[in-house]
């Protein structure tokens, strides 16, 4: 008897992670498995924020519109420290078709992951465990116990194998991947989601910092439905018993509001935390993502975020390299990309631990004299929104980023902003985000504010030389400042995209002479240059593709 085929790729967790890496996989047209300890999915709310460039790559995975329905659109931050109101951090003015974060829960997150997992005819394998993984250059064989079947075992052989088993992961041991960071002592993390009545207005989110105790509350919605948490000092580092209604009534009264009721609580759950890194995402045929590869307190609300985000970078590579699209050396981008920016979130969430958690006194007594002031400005509070947003997430020294200049906009590297424009021959008014949904890279053919019929035939040119060896891959837009009809030159085969009130050309600085922008099929600019870097841009074309 023959061995059975191998696994194209075999996802091993069901958390969110490894659902928008199955997710994705299956949208690229790749076969995947994707296995789960747990019989069940839990009820464990943990990550309660959906940032917006999160929001953004659901969008991109088509699965965005269950988030919108179901998470409350989380205006801000009122801020107090030391007893008195210092300011507000207000998440209103990112440009972005998903301007505000949404909070919801986790086991939200994973469901409505899940329902789109389905709808795109896959199915997660409950009670199934992966026991080790071993490999070698052509294939990963992982031994897997089946729990519901009386823990019958079975070795399967798969090409791929994405670890998002979490901070325990296997694939990360089996990898003999280092897991370093450090433990911190000394503060103990109380939470729960629960109904608050009390004297602040509801609909924002708080924070309430205070010499022994930090308390953040984000808003569930506007009727008053909290996720709490408290930091405060160690008191028994043994004691790992969820805490009480009456215990974090008591801290919400002692720190926010006297008065304050807390009623039906959906859940408790008390923990002491770190911060680890992994040494690197990948061995071989096996990559780790999420906190598999990084895990760290919740400020600000970005580790499953941030591991969505890992998951939805190795996807698209994953699958143009199974698919023969792309050279396997693309695959090394994924840790390249990924790491460093894996490692500056874990750099950030240690300062802001000892900045907000764990403050030196110098630091407490900045934050009295000259707390509003910061807050109240304007530069500062744009960083923290686009910070929280995660829109600044950008791989600018990657080996996919390629930037010879030619506009003022977003460099190689950079998210791909959105935009209004009127798709011809149709006249169909859509954002740049829907013109680039699928699983193909975009070429953004900018014709310039004055477009001269000589650039139009030379980009009618370049994109002829381009479709030919590489159409299948690669949506070619035009795009033309004006209002239909501006006269388009008649041959051109490809999608104008009329930019009627020159604001994509704005967004991505576009003056007057024409640009080019490669947009990979994860949003971020590939390559950018002005007409005369044609030759760069067919070579990176070809050194991408096979
Ligand atoms: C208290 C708390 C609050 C948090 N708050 C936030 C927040 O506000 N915002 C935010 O973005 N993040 C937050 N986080 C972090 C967030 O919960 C994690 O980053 C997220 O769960 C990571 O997702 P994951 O899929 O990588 O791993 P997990 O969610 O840990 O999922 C891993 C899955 O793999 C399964 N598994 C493990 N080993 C195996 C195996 N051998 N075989 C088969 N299956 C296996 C597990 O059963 C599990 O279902 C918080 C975390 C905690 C603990």
């Amino acid at each position: 008897m023959s061995a059975p085929d191998p696994i194209e790729v075999l996802v091993i967790g069901a958390g969110p992670v490894g659902l928008t890496m199955a997710c994705e996989l299956k949208r690229h047209g790749v076969a995947v498995r994707i296995i789960e300890r747990r019989e069940k999915a839990l009820y464990h709310p943990n990550a309660a924020i959906v940032h917006v460039r999160t929001l953004e790559i659901l969008s991109a995975m088509g699965a965005v519109d269950g988030f919108l329905k179901e998470g409350y659109p989380f205006p801000g931050v009122s801020l107090h420290a030391f007893g008195k109101p210092i300011g507000s951090i207000d998440l209103h003015g990112i440009d972005s078709p998903f301007p505000l974060p949404r909070t919801i829960p986790q086991h939200e997150t994973e469901r409505l992951l899940n329902e789109h997992f389905e709808r795109l005819g896959g199915r997660v394998e409950r009670s199934v465990e992966a026991l080790g993984l071993e490999q070698n250059s052509s294939v990963a064989k992982v031994r897997l116990r089946y729990l519901a079947e009386n823990n019958r075992e079975e070795t399967v052989t798969a090409r791929w194998v994405v670890g998002c088993e979490g901070s325990g992961s296997l694939t990360r041991e089996a990898c003999e991947i280092e897991f370093t960071g450090e433990r911190y002592t000394g503060k103990e993390f109380l939470q729960t989601d629960a109904t608050l009545r009390w004297s602040f207005p509801h609909g924002p989110g708080y924070q309430f910092l205070t010499k022994d105790y930090v308390l953040f509350l984000a808003a569930y919605n506007d009727q008053g439905f909290y996720r709490i948490i408290c930091a405060r000092n160690d008191a028994n580092p043994e004691n790992q018993e969820p805490p009480t209604l009456a215990e974090m009534q008591a801290l919400v009264r002692k720190i926010a509001d006297p008065n304050a009721e807390l009623l039906d609580a959906k859940w408790f759950n008390r923990f002491r935390t770190g911060y680890r890194l992994a040494a690197r995402f990948r061995e071989g045929r096996a990559f780790i993502a999420g906190d598999a590869g990084h895990v760290h307190i919740p400020i600000g609300g970005q580790g499953m975020n941030y591991g969505m985000h890992d998951a939805f970078n190795l996807a698209w590579k994953l699958a143009a390299v199974i698919k023969k699209e792309a050279h396997p050396q693309l695959l090394d981008t994924y840790t390249a990309e990924r790491h460093p920016t894996d490692a500056a979130l874990v750099r950030g969430t240690d300062h802001g631990f000892h900045l907000l958690v764990k403050p030196h006194v110098a630091v407490q007594w900045g934050l009295r004299l000259l707390g509003s002031m910061v807050i109240g400005m304007a530069a500062f509070q744009k960083r923290i929104r686009e910070t929280l947003g995660e829109m600044k997430v950008a791989y600018p020294s990657s080996t996919l980023s390629k930037d010879y200049g030619g506009s003022f906009g977003p460099a190689a590297g950079d998210r791909a902003p959105d935009g209004i424009v009127v798709r011809l021959p149709e006249q169909k008014t859509l954002r740049l985000f829907e013109v680039m949904h699928g699983t193909r890279w975009t070429l953004l053919l900018f014709a310039g504010h004055q477009p001269s019929a000589v650039h139009i035939e030379a980009l009618e040119r370049l994109s002829a030389s381009v479709a030919a060896p590489y159409g299948t891959r690669l949506a070619i837009h035009l795009v033309l400042c004006g209002t239909p009809p501006v006269p388009v030159h008649e041959n051109w085969a490809e999608d104008v995209l009329m930019d009627r009130d020159r604001h994509l050309h704005d967004k991505y600085g576009v003056d007057t002479a024409p640009c080019l922008y490669l947009i990979r099929p994860d949003w971020y600019v590939a390559f950018r240059g002005g007409l005369p870097y044609q030759p760069q841009l067919a070579a990176y074309l070809g050194r991408v593709f096979t």
